[in-house]
């Protein structure tokens, strides 16, 4: 990809404070951006509603703000740019899973067979009768007013293989992924759904996110080439842990970014620190401690970045 058309997001649900392992992301997220003279956006992920934390938006803007991360685009709401805000772009994620359903990669479904049921193994989805339901019937119970979500439809032979450029190549068999939920009930698409076309529609080259996400990487991936689209370059990230066997959490009392600047930390300190954990600069800058942050984005190279936790 050429470096002046590079695309990152960060793409935060407001779901909870920002940890440590968070700002992290969307520094890596930054820098790729900036390195390349490319733009940076921010999109709040905030279709699932009852996940919702008062104030956590704001936490995030003002966290970003104070470390500098600046970011590009967004609609203009007539005051400073963006972010791109998900609830308030409703409107187009339910035309995509139509498209998908008429392509045979998802499908209404009708069924009161919960996810509970599946998990355990109760019931296997690839019998659900509302897979094999035509479009022409799946319509009519619409129109009856039954309620329904739309899932995505997973082959169940044959297996799926992404790259990761922390990773490597991933392959993982058809049958261990499950028909995710893209639009609910409510009508508002899942994380998982309105992610993927916000992706795309915002012509997002690197796709940074936690390794967290590394399972939903093929499912993602099934989506993609069910509208026909592109894959983007997928970095994840390795978590940060508080000790060998947890990450960093908020309920054991790991600090956030204000709780380290009200310890006295200054935000230069704790944006090079943070920064450090994970991604190390090559060559004769290997062993170099401080960085500002204009010196990391000149410096940031995705090939530095670790696939330990940190
Ligand atoms: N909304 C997801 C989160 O907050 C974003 C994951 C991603 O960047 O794709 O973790």
């Amino acid at each position: 990809i050429p470096k002046g058309e590079v695309r990152t997001r960060f793409a935060p649900s407001p779901t909870g404070y920002m940890h440590v392992g968070n700002l992290r992301t969307a520094l890596y997220t930054w820098l790729i951006a900036r390195h390349n003279g490319g733009k940076f956006l921010l999109r709040i992920e905030d279709t699932d509603q009852g996940r919702l934390v008062e104030g956590a938006v704001d936490v995030i803007y003002n966290t970003l703000r104070k470390c500098g991360l600046d970011w590009d685009e967004g609609p203009d709401l007539g005051g400073p740019v963006g972010p791109y805000v998900q609830t308030e772009r409703r409107g187009f994620y339910g035309k995509y899973a139509e498209l998908l359903v008429e392509r045979g990669h998802a499908y209404y479904c009708f069924c009161e067979k919960t996810e509970s049921e599946e998990d355990s193994g109760e019931f296997d989805r690839g019998d659900d009768p509302c897979r094999s339901l035509s479009m022409e019937e799946a319509r009519a119970k619409v129109e009856a007013g039954v309620p329904y979500v739309i899932r995505q439809k997973i082959p169940k032979e044959g297996s799926t293989t992404f790259h990761d450029v922390v990773f490597g190549d991933i392959t993982v068999e058809n049958s261990t992924l499950d028909d995710q939920i893209l639009m609910k009930s409510d009508g508002l698409p899942t994380y998982n759904f309105a992610n993927v076309i916000d992706d795309h529609l915002m012509g997002i080259t690197h796709v940074v996110r936690g390794s967290e996400y590394l399972s939903s990487a093929p499912k993602y991936n099934l989506l993609y080439e069910g509208f026909g689209w592109e894959v983007p370059a997928y970095i994840h990230c390795s978590p940060v842990m508080r000790d060998q066997h947890n990450k960093m959490s908020k309920r054991k009392g790991d600090p956030s970014y204000e709780d380290l600047l009200a310890m006295g930390f200054l935000s230069e300190a704790v944006v090079n620190y943070v920064t450090l954990l994970g991604w190390s600069p090559k060559g004769e800058e290997s062993e170099r401690e401080f960085f500002t942050l204009s010196e990391l984005a000149e410096s940031f190279d995705v090939a530095g970045i670790s696939k330990s936790p940190a």
